[in-house]
Protein backbone atom coordinates (compact mmCIF):
# COMPACT_ATOMS: atom_id res chain seq x y z
CA UNK A 1 0.00 0.00 0.00
CA UNK A 2 1.06 3.74 -0.91
CA UNK A 3 2.50 5.01 2.39
CA UNK A 4 3.95 8.47 1.23
CA UNK A 5 2.16 11.59 -0.65
CA UNK A 6 5.12 13.19 -1.33
CA UNK A 7 8.60 12.68 -3.22
CA UNK A 8 11.70 12.74 -1.43
CA UNK A 9 15.18 12.67 -1.18
CA UNK A 10 17.59 10.19 -2.19
CA UNK A 11 21.40 10.17 -0.81
CA UNK A 12 23.72 8.42 -3.58
CA UNK A 13 27.33 7.15 -2.51
CA UNK A 14 29.20 6.24 -5.90
CA UNK A 15 32.91 4.78 -6.04
CA UNK A 16 35.32 7.59 -6.69
CA UNK A 17 36.16 6.30 -10.07
CA UNK A 18 34.82 7.48 -13.65
CA UNK A 19 33.37 4.37 -14.35
CA UNK A 20 31.31 4.26 -11.39
CA UNK A 21 30.35 8.41 -10.96
CA UNK A 22 29.04 8.08 -14.77
CA UNK A 23 26.57 5.72 -14.03
CA UNK A 24 25.40 6.50 -10.59
CA UNK A 25 25.08 10.36 -12.06
CA UNK A 26 22.50 8.95 -14.63
CA UNK A 27 20.32 6.99 -12.24
CA UNK A 28 20.72 10.09 -9.84
CA UNK A 29 19.15 11.77 -13.02
CA UNK A 30 16.28 9.03 -14.09
CA UNK A 31 15.18 9.54 -10.32
CA UNK A 32 15.59 12.93 -10.40
CA UNK A 33 13.40 13.20 -13.53
CA UNK A 34 10.58 10.78 -11.23
CA UNK A 35 10.24 13.56 -8.81
CA UNK A 36 12.92 12.37 -6.20
CA UNK A 37 15.51 15.12 -4.81
CA UNK A 38 19.06 14.03 -5.24
CA UNK A 39 21.91 14.20 -2.54
CA UNK A 40 25.50 12.99 -3.92
CA UNK A 41 27.98 12.02 -0.83
CA UNK A 42 31.60 11.89 -2.36
CA UNK A 43 34.05 9.81 -0.12
CA UNK A 44 37.92 10.53 -0.67
CA UNK A 45 38.20 11.99 -3.89
CA UNK A 46 36.70 15.29 -5.26
CA UNK A 47 35.57 13.72 -8.84
CA UNK A 48 31.77 15.25 -8.64
CA UNK A 49 34.00 18.58 -9.78
CA UNK A 50 32.17 22.42 -10.39
CA UNK A 51 30.94 21.66 -13.79
CA UNK A 52 28.88 18.71 -11.78
CA UNK A 53 26.70 20.91 -10.30
CA UNK A 54 26.08 23.12 -13.21
CA UNK A 55 25.24 19.99 -15.08
CA UNK A 56 23.10 18.52 -12.53
CA UNK A 57 21.12 21.93 -11.27
CA UNK A 58 19.18 20.95 -7.79
CA UNK A 59 21.26 18.45 -6.96
CA UNK A 60 23.20 18.48 -3.21
CA UNK A 61 26.77 17.75 -3.14
CA UNK A 62 28.49 16.77 0.24
CA UNK A 63 31.90 16.07 0.43
CA UNK A 64 32.91 13.71 3.40
CA UNK A 65 36.22 14.70 4.57
CA UNK A 66 39.03 12.68 3.01
CA UNK A 67 39.45 9.76 5.37
CA UNK A 68 42.94 8.07 3.74
CA UNK A 69 46.16 10.30 3.16
CA UNK A 70 48.00 10.90 -0.30
CA UNK A 71 50.71 8.76 0.64
CA UNK A 72 48.77 5.77 1.82
CA UNK A 73 46.49 6.02 -1.79
CA UNK A 74 49.43 5.94 -3.64
CA UNK A 75 50.52 2.77 -2.83
CA UNK A 76 47.61 0.46 -3.05
CA UNK A 77 45.83 -1.69 -5.96
CA UNK A 78 42.53 -0.76 -6.69
CA UNK A 79 40.95 -3.53 -4.47
CA UNK A 80 42.66 -2.76 -1.12
CA UNK A 81 42.45 0.62 -1.95
CA UNK A 82 38.63 -0.07 -1.79
CA UNK A 83 38.80 -2.30 1.06
CA UNK A 84 41.22 0.48 3.09
CA UNK A 85 38.31 2.89 2.12
CA UNK A 86 35.40 1.14 3.59
CA UNK A 87 37.19 0.55 6.93
CA UNK A 88 38.26 4.07 7.15
CA UNK A 89 34.96 6.15 6.04
CA UNK A 90 32.07 4.56 8.23
CA UNK A 91 32.47 7.07 10.83
CA UNK A 92 32.26 10.48 8.42
CA UNK A 93 29.73 8.87 6.65
CA UNK A 94 27.46 8.61 9.55
CA UNK A 95 28.02 12.32 10.98
CA UNK A 96 26.94 12.80 7.32
CA UNK A 97 23.80 11.52 7.58
CA UNK A 98 22.74 13.49 10.84
CA UNK A 99 23.79 16.13 9.56
CA UNK A 100 21.36 15.60 6.32
CA UNK A 101 19.02 14.64 8.98
CA UNK A 102 19.05 18.29 10.77
CA UNK A 103 18.77 19.33 7.19
CA UNK A 104 16.58 18.04 5.50
CA UNK A 105 14.22 16.22 8.47
CA UNK A 106 13.16 13.16 7.49
CA UNK A 107 12.61 13.33 4.15
CA UNK A 108 15.25 10.90 3.22
CA UNK A 109 13.63 7.85 1.94
CA UNK A 110 17.05 5.37 1.43
CA UNK A 111 20.53 5.86 0.54
CA UNK A 112 21.72 3.97 -2.75
CA UNK A 113 24.86 2.25 -2.58
CA UNK A 114 27.63 1.15 -5.18
CA UNK A 115 28.08 -2.25 -4.25
CA UNK A 116 31.79 -1.52 -3.80
CA UNK A 117 30.62 1.26 -0.72
CA UNK A 118 29.10 -1.35 1.28
CA UNK A 119 30.00 0.95 4.45
CA UNK A 120 26.65 2.76 3.74
CA UNK A 121 24.50 -0.67 4.53
CA UNK A 122 25.60 -0.84 7.75
CA UNK A 123 25.49 3.05 8.26
CA UNK A 124 21.56 2.74 6.87
CA UNK A 125 21.26 0.21 9.31
CA UNK A 126 22.01 1.99 12.45
CA UNK A 127 20.40 5.35 11.28
CA UNK A 128 17.45 2.82 10.18
CA UNK A 129 17.11 4.02 6.72
CA UNK A 130 16.15 1.84 3.86
CA UNK A 131 19.13 0.93 1.41
CA UNK A 132 19.67 0.00 -1.91
CA UNK A 133 22.99 -1.39 -3.76
CA UNK A 134 23.94 0.24 -7.71
CA UNK A 135 25.85 -2.18 -9.59
CA UNK A 136 27.37 -0.78 -12.53
CA UNK A 137 28.87 -3.85 -13.82
CA UNK A 138 26.76 -6.58 -15.37
CA UNK A 139 24.32 -9.17 -14.26
CA UNK A 140 26.46 -11.64 -15.12
CA UNK A 141 29.15 -10.67 -13.44
CA UNK A 142 27.56 -10.36 -9.86
CA UNK A 143 26.47 -14.24 -11.20
CA UNK A 144 29.89 -15.09 -11.54
CA UNK A 145 30.53 -14.10 -8.00
CA UNK A 146 28.23 -15.97 -6.10
CA UNK A 147 29.64 -19.29 -4.21
CA UNK A 148 27.44 -21.75 -6.50
CA UNK A 149 29.74 -20.72 -9.31
CA UNK A 150 30.06 -24.44 -10.57
CA UNK A 151 26.13 -24.40 -11.05
CA UNK A 152 26.16 -20.95 -12.58
CA UNK A 153 28.45 -22.21 -15.30
CA UNK A 154 26.33 -24.81 -16.35
CA UNK A 155 23.69 -22.97 -16.98
CA UNK A 156 25.26 -19.83 -18.68
CA UNK A 157 26.77 -21.82 -21.69
CA UNK A 158 28.99 -20.65 -23.83
CA UNK A 159 30.50 -18.68 -20.75
CA UNK A 160 32.94 -21.16 -19.84
CA UNK A 161 34.61 -21.36 -16.24
CA UNK A 162 37.31 -19.52 -17.10
CA UNK A 163 35.56 -16.59 -18.23
CA UNK A 164 34.54 -16.13 -15.16
CA UNK A 165 37.84 -16.54 -12.84
CA UNK A 166 39.70 -13.28 -10.90
CA UNK A 167 42.07 -12.18 -13.19
CA UNK A 168 44.35 -9.14 -14.23
CA UNK A 169 44.39 -7.55 -10.27
CA UNK A 170 47.36 -8.93 -9.79
CA UNK A 171 47.36 -11.89 -6.53
CA UNK A 172 43.76 -13.31 -6.82
CA UNK A 173 43.25 -13.66 -2.66
CA UNK A 174 42.80 -9.96 -2.45
CA UNK A 175 39.83 -9.54 -5.10
CA UNK A 176 38.53 -12.87 -3.74
CA UNK A 177 38.49 -11.19 -0.44
CA UNK A 178 36.41 -8.23 -1.63
CA UNK A 179 33.94 -10.39 -3.62
CA UNK A 180 32.70 -12.05 -0.08
CA UNK A 181 32.70 -8.47 1.09
CA UNK A 182 30.08 -7.67 -1.56
CA UNK A 183 27.93 -10.14 -1.74
CA UNK A 184 27.68 -11.45 2.07
CA UNK A 185 27.80 -8.15 4.01
CA UNK A 186 23.87 -7.22 2.58
CA UNK A 187 21.76 -5.20 4.56
CA UNK A 188 20.01 -3.87 1.18
CA UNK A 189 16.64 -4.56 0.29
CA UNK A 190 17.36 -4.63 -3.38
CA UNK A 191 19.47 -4.04 -5.99
CA UNK A 192 19.54 -1.93 -9.25
CA UNK A 193 21.24 -3.20 -12.18
CA UNK A 194 22.55 -1.00 -14.96
CA UNK A 195 21.48 -3.69 -17.36
CA UNK A 196 18.33 -4.77 -19.25
CA UNK A 197 16.73 -8.51 -19.85
CA UNK A 198 17.21 -8.56 -23.10
CA UNK A 199 20.58 -8.05 -22.79
CA UNK A 200 21.50 -10.68 -20.29
CA UNK A 201 18.24 -12.61 -19.57
CA UNK A 202 19.80 -15.79 -17.78
CA UNK A 203 21.97 -13.65 -15.38
CA UNK A 204 18.90 -11.13 -14.56
CA UNK A 205 16.30 -13.77 -13.85
CA UNK A 206 18.95 -15.88 -12.24
CA UNK A 207 19.88 -13.27 -9.48
CA UNK A 208 16.17 -12.37 -8.80
CA UNK A 209 15.57 -16.07 -8.45
CA UNK A 210 18.71 -16.34 -6.02
CA UNK A 211 19.30 -12.89 -4.47
CA UNK A 212 16.24 -12.88 -1.81
CA UNK A 213 15.90 -9.65 -2.36
CA UNK A 214 14.63 -7.45 -4.91
CA UNK A 215 16.41 -6.79 -8.37
CA UNK A 216 15.93 -4.42 -10.56
CA UNK A 217 17.68 -4.44 -14.01
CA UNK A 218 16.43 -1.05 -15.70
CA UNK A 219 19.47 -0.27 -17.82
CA UNK A 220 21.14 1.15 -19.72
CA UNK A 221 20.36 4.36 -18.10
CA UNK A 222 23.05 6.33 -20.32
CA UNK A 223 20.22 6.50 -22.77
CA UNK A 224 18.12 8.49 -20.06
CA UNK A 225 18.17 11.71 -21.55
CA UNK A 226 21.26 13.41 -19.20
CA UNK A 227 23.84 15.78 -19.63
CA UNK A 228 27.25 14.15 -20.41
CA UNK A 229 28.77 13.55 -16.62
CA UNK A 230 32.38 12.98 -18.33
CA UNK A 231 34.95 14.25 -16.26
CA UNK A 232 38.62 15.31 -18.17
CA UNK A 233 37.96 17.41 -21.14
CA UNK A 234 36.48 16.16 -24.48
CA UNK A 235 38.15 16.45 -27.67
CA UNK A 236 35.39 17.54 -30.32
CA UNK A 237 37.71 17.89 -33.36
CA UNK A 238 37.43 14.49 -33.92
CA UNK A 239 33.50 14.56 -35.21
CA UNK A 240 35.45 17.13 -38.11
CA UNK A 241 37.94 14.01 -38.62
CA UNK A 242 35.21 11.67 -38.29
CA UNK A 243 32.41 13.69 -40.92
CA UNK A 244 35.58 13.54 -43.57
CA UNK A 245 35.78 9.51 -43.33
CA UNK A 246 33.45 7.09 -45.27
CA UNK A 247 30.74 5.41 -43.89
CA UNK A 248 31.59 2.43 -41.04
CA UNK A 249 35.09 2.73 -42.33
CA UNK A 250 36.97 3.62 -38.95
CA UNK A 251 37.77 1.81 -35.89
CA UNK A 252 37.24 3.79 -32.89
CA UNK A 253 40.02 2.42 -29.93
CA UNK A 254 39.66 3.28 -25.86
CA UNK A 255 40.58 1.08 -23.06
CA UNK A 256 38.79 3.26 -20.96
CA UNK A 257 39.43 5.19 -17.74
CA UNK A 258 41.99 2.96 -16.33
CA UNK A 259 43.26 0.32 -18.12
CA UNK A 260 47.57 0.52 -18.89
CA UNK A 261 49.47 -0.82 -21.75
CA UNK A 262 52.92 -0.76 -22.38
CA UNK A 263 54.91 0.75 -24.96
CA UNK A 264 55.62 -2.54 -27.50
CA UNK A 265 51.93 -3.03 -27.34
CA UNK A 266 51.11 0.46 -28.64
CA UNK A 267 53.91 0.02 -31.17
CA UNK A 268 52.35 -3.34 -32.10
CA UNK A 269 49.22 -1.49 -32.37
CA UNK A 270 49.86 1.22 -34.28
CA UNK A 271 51.69 -1.06 -37.38
CA UNK A 272 49.05 -3.29 -37.42
CA UNK A 273 46.19 -0.44 -37.49
CA UNK A 274 48.17 1.19 -40.22
CA UNK A 275 48.51 -2.19 -42.32
CA UNK A 276 44.68 -2.64 -42.09
CA UNK A 277 44.47 0.21 -44.52
CA UNK A 278 41.52 1.22 -42.06
CA UNK A 279 41.09 4.64 -40.70
CA UNK A 280 41.22 5.08 -36.73
CA UNK A 281 40.44 6.86 -34.12
CA UNK A 282 42.56 6.30 -31.09
CA UNK A 283 42.30 7.54 -27.77
CA UNK A 284 45.64 7.58 -25.51
CA UNK A 285 44.95 9.44 -21.90
CA UNK A 286 47.90 10.63 -20.36
CA UNK A 287 49.36 8.15 -18.52
CA UNK A 288 47.56 5.43 -20.19
CA UNK A 289 51.13 4.20 -21.53
CA UNK A 290 53.07 2.84 -19.16
CA UNK A 291 56.15 4.61 -17.70
CA UNK A 292 55.15 7.32 -19.85
CA UNK A 293 52.96 10.69 -19.77
CA UNK A 294 51.57 9.99 -23.85
CA UNK A 295 52.25 9.75 -27.24
CA UNK A 296 55.63 12.17 -27.26
CA UNK A 297 57.23 8.83 -25.87
CA UNK A 298 56.75 7.14 -29.11
CA UNK A 299 59.74 6.80 -31.79
CA UNK A 300 59.21 9.12 -34.65
CA UNK A 301 58.12 6.85 -37.41
CA UNK A 302 55.32 5.92 -35.15
CA UNK A 303 53.94 9.04 -34.69
CA UNK A 304 54.17 9.82 -38.38
CA UNK A 305 52.52 6.63 -39.87
CA UNK A 306 49.53 7.31 -36.90
CA UNK A 307 49.45 10.89 -37.99
CA UNK A 308 48.95 9.79 -41.78
CA UNK A 309 45.98 7.43 -41.09
CA UNK A 310 44.98 7.70 -38.18
CA UNK A 311 43.25 10.44 -35.15
CA UNK A 312 45.13 10.52 -32.02
CA UNK A 313 42.55 12.48 -28.83
CA UNK A 314 43.25 12.04 -24.90
CA UNK A 315 39.81 12.09 -24.75
CA UNK A 316 36.84 11.48 -26.95
CA UNK A 317 33.32 12.14 -26.44
CA UNK A 318 32.53 8.37 -26.78
CA UNK A 319 28.83 8.11 -26.92
CA UNK A 320 28.56 10.94 -29.66
CA UNK A 321 31.49 8.75 -31.84
CA UNK A 322 30.13 5.24 -31.84
CA UNK A 323 26.55 6.89 -33.03
CA UNK A 324 28.59 9.15 -35.40
CA UNK A 325 27.71 7.20 -38.87
CA UNK A 326 31.80 6.89 -40.02
CA UNK A 327 32.15 4.33 -37.04
CA UNK A 328 32.49 0.84 -38.26
CA UNK A 329 33.55 -1.05 -34.97
CA UNK A 330 35.05 -0.46 -31.90
CA UNK A 331 38.43 -1.92 -29.82
CA UNK A 332 37.38 -1.70 -26.35
CA UNK A 333 38.69 -2.99 -23.29
CA UNK A 334 35.05 -3.89 -22.41
CA UNK A 335 34.03 -1.72 -19.20
CA UNK A 336 30.59 -2.54 -18.70
CA UNK A 337 29.83 1.36 -19.97
CA UNK A 338 31.72 1.19 -22.99
CA UNK A 339 30.23 -2.26 -23.81
CA UNK A 340 26.59 -0.88 -22.68
CA UNK A 341 27.24 2.46 -25.52
CA UNK A 342 28.61 0.43 -28.54
CA UNK A 343 25.39 -2.16 -28.34
CA UNK A 344 23.10 1.06 -27.97
CA UNK A 345 24.77 2.11 -30.99
CA UNK A 346 24.40 -0.78 -32.82
CA UNK A 347 28.32 -0.89 -32.61
CA UNK A 348 30.55 -4.31 -33.00
CA UNK A 349 33.41 -4.76 -31.10
CA UNK A 350 37.33 -5.92 -31.29
CA UNK A 351 37.40 -7.48 -27.17
CA UNK A 352 40.69 -6.79 -25.34
CA UNK A 353 40.06 -6.89 -21.91
CA UNK A 354 42.35 -6.77 -19.01
CA UNK A 355 40.48 -7.66 -15.89
CA UNK A 356 38.27 -10.42 -14.53
CA UNK A 357 34.46 -8.14 -15.52
CA UNK A 358 35.81 -7.15 -18.70
CA UNK A 359 36.73 -10.98 -19.23
CA UNK A 360 33.34 -11.65 -18.60
CA UNK A 361 31.04 -9.13 -20.54
CA UNK A 362 34.37 -9.65 -23.64
CA UNK A 363 32.75 -13.63 -23.32
CA UNK A 364 29.35 -12.20 -23.79
CA UNK A 365 29.78 -10.30 -26.56
CA UNK A 366 31.39 -12.80 -28.79
CA UNK A 367 29.78 -16.13 -27.44
CA UNK A 368 26.35 -14.81 -26.62
CA UNK A 369 25.37 -11.63 -28.41
CA UNK A 370 28.20 -12.70 -31.67
CA UNK A 371 28.42 -9.15 -31.72
CA UNK A 372 32.47 -9.20 -31.83
CA UNK A 373 35.68 -10.96 -31.39
CA UNK A 374 38.28 -10.89 -28.76
CA UNK A 375 42.07 -10.49 -29.60
CA UNK A 376 44.02 -12.94 -27.57
CA UNK A 377 47.21 -13.37 -26.23
CA UNK A 378 49.93 -11.18 -26.94
CA UNK A 379 49.24 -8.12 -29.14
CA UNK A 380 50.95 -8.36 -32.56
CA UNK A 381 50.33 -6.47 -35.61
CA UNK A 382 49.92 -8.92 -37.98
CA UNK A 383 46.40 -10.34 -35.26
CA UNK A 384 45.51 -6.38 -35.06
CA UNK A 385 45.43 -6.10 -38.71
CA UNK A 386 43.77 -9.10 -39.28
CA UNK A 387 41.35 -8.38 -36.86
CA UNK A 388 40.71 -4.78 -37.72
CA UNK A 389 39.91 -6.62 -41.34
CA UNK A 390 37.70 -8.98 -40.10
CA UNK A 391 35.54 -6.46 -38.30
CA UNK A 392 35.46 -3.90 -40.75
CA UNK A 393 36.16 -5.28 -44.30
CA UNK A 394 34.80 -9.07 -44.64
CA UNK A 395 31.55 -10.53 -44.13
CA UNK A 396 31.99 -12.02 -40.94
CA UNK A 397 31.59 -8.16 -39.29
CA UNK A 398 29.11 -7.28 -41.17
CA UNK A 399 27.15 -9.89 -40.02
CA UNK A 400 28.69 -8.86 -36.17
CA UNK A 401 26.89 -5.92 -37.18
CA UNK A 402 23.58 -6.90 -37.67
CA UNK A 403 23.20 -9.21 -35.07
CA UNK A 404 24.62 -5.66 -32.99
CA UNK A 405 21.99 -4.07 -34.17
CA UNK A 406 19.14 -6.17 -33.71
CA UNK A 407 20.67 -5.63 -30.30
CA UNK A 408 20.07 -2.09 -30.54
CA UNK A 409 16.23 -2.09 -31.11
CA UNK A 410 15.66 -4.53 -28.37
CA UNK A 411 17.64 -2.15 -25.85
CA UNK A 412 15.45 0.68 -27.47
CA UNK A 413 12.04 -1.24 -27.14
CA UNK A 414 13.28 -2.18 -23.28
CA UNK A 415 13.16 1.78 -22.52
CA UNK A 416 10.13 2.42 -24.35
CA UNK A 417 6.92 2.65 -22.24
CA UNK A 418 6.15 -0.65 -21.63
CA UNK A 419 9.72 -2.15 -21.98
CA UNK A 420 10.72 -4.51 -19.27
CA UNK A 421 13.55 -1.14 -17.99
CA UNK A 422 10.75 1.60 -18.83
CA UNK A 423 8.86 -0.86 -16.42
CA UNK A 424 11.72 -1.89 -13.95
CA UNK A 425 12.11 1.86 -12.98
CA UNK A 426 8.63 2.70 -12.28
CA UNK A 427 8.77 -0.36 -10.04
CA UNK A 428 11.65 0.59 -8.29
CA UNK A 429 10.16 4.45 -7.81
CA UNK A 430 6.61 2.71 -6.33
CA UNK A 431 9.06 0.39 -4.20
CA UNK A 432 10.42 3.30 -2.52
CA UNK A 433 6.74 5.08 -2.14
CA UNK A 434 5.88 1.96 -0.09
CA UNK A 435 9.42 1.38 1.60
N1 LIG B 1 34.98 7.61 -21.91
C1 LIG B 1 34.79 8.75 -22.65
N2 LIG B 1 35.80 9.17 -23.47
C2 LIG B 1 36.98 8.52 -23.56
C3 LIG B 1 37.17 7.34 -22.81
C4 LIG B 1 36.14 6.91 -21.99
O1 LIG B 1 33.73 9.38 -22.60
O2 LIG B 1 37.85 8.97 -24.31
C5 LIG B 1 33.87 7.16 -21.03
C6 LIG B 1 33.08 6.05 -21.71
O3 LIG B 1 32.07 6.61 -22.52
C7 LIG B 1 32.53 5.27 -20.52
C8 LIG B 1 33.57 5.50 -19.43
O4 LIG B 1 34.39 6.58 -19.84
O5 LIG B 1 31.29 5.81 -20.10
C9 LIG B 1 34.46 4.27 -19.22
O6 LIG B 1 33.76 3.35 -18.45
P1 LIG B 1 33.96 1.78 -18.65
O7 LIG B 1 33.03 1.09 -17.69
O8 LIG B 1 33.80 1.39 -20.07
O9 LIG B 1 35.47 1.53 -18.29
P2 LIG B 1 36.43 1.93 -17.04
O10 LIG B 1 36.99 3.26 -17.35
O11 LIG B 1 35.58 1.93 -15.79
O12 LIG B 1 37.46 0.86 -17.06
Amino acid sequence: MEKKETMRRIVLVPVPAQGHVTPMMQLGRALNLKGFSITVVQVQFDLVSSSYSQQFPGFQFVTLPKSLPKYEVEGLGQIEFMMMLNKTSEASFKDCIGQLFLQHGNDIDCIIYDEFMYFCGYVAQECKLPSVIFSTQSATNHVSHHEKQEKVVENMYPLRYKDLLPSGFGPVEPVLKIRVEVVNKRTASAVIFNTTSCLESLSVSWLKQELGIEVYALGPLHVTPSPPSSLPEEDKGCIEWLNKQKSRSVIYISVGTVAQMETKEILEMAWGLCNSNQPFLWVIRPGSILGSEGIEALPNEVSKIISERGYIVERAPQIEVLRHPAVGGFWSHCGWNSTLESIVEGVPLICRPFQSEQNVNAAYIVSVWEAGIQLEGEVERGKVERAVKRLIVDEEGTGMRERALVLKEKLKASLRSGGSSYNALDEFVNYLKTK
